[in-house]
């Protein structure tokens, strides 16, 4: 498990009134880095819109479907406060441990737990 970057108290909650604390370990981006990632991520969607001219008939699709993820993309990475790196917390329901994999900052972060199929949603802790 990664645990560079600042450590967060998280609670999780599985849409009920059992919570669980966790820990994540998360990476703050700075308005530069967030800007280029924007930007990467536009690069990379629009490449596989212009990759996609060569395939027949899909790209009447494939090409304005690529444009617009790229874009929807990018503004989601321009508004991320920063990155998850790692996390654990408890289950609600049934208490195992439910990793949090790597993912860009969107609360409320969500995961499936792998031991019961629920939907763990997880809140910054106010302590
Ligand atoms: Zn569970």
């Amino acid at each position: 498990m990664e645990t560079d970057g600042e450590k967060i108290a998280i609670s999780a909650n599985v849409g009920d009134e059992r919570t669980q604390n966790g820990v994540i370990y998360v990476k703050w981006f700075s308005p530069p880095e967030r800007m280029s990632q924007a930007i990467k991520k536009l690069g990379l969607f629009w490449l596989i819109a212009v990759v996609s001219v060569v395939i027949p008939v899909f790209h009447f699709v494939s090409i304005p479907l690529f444009f617009g993820l790229g874009v929807f993309f990018a503004l989601r990475s321009y508004k991320s406060e920063g990155k998850v790196l790692s996390g654990l917390v408890l289950c609600p329901h049934c208490l195992t441990e439910v990793k949090i994999k790597p993912t860009e900052i969107q609360w409320p972060l969500s995961e499936i737990c792998q031991n019961c199929a629920r939907v763990v949603r997880m809140e910054k802790s106010v302590v």
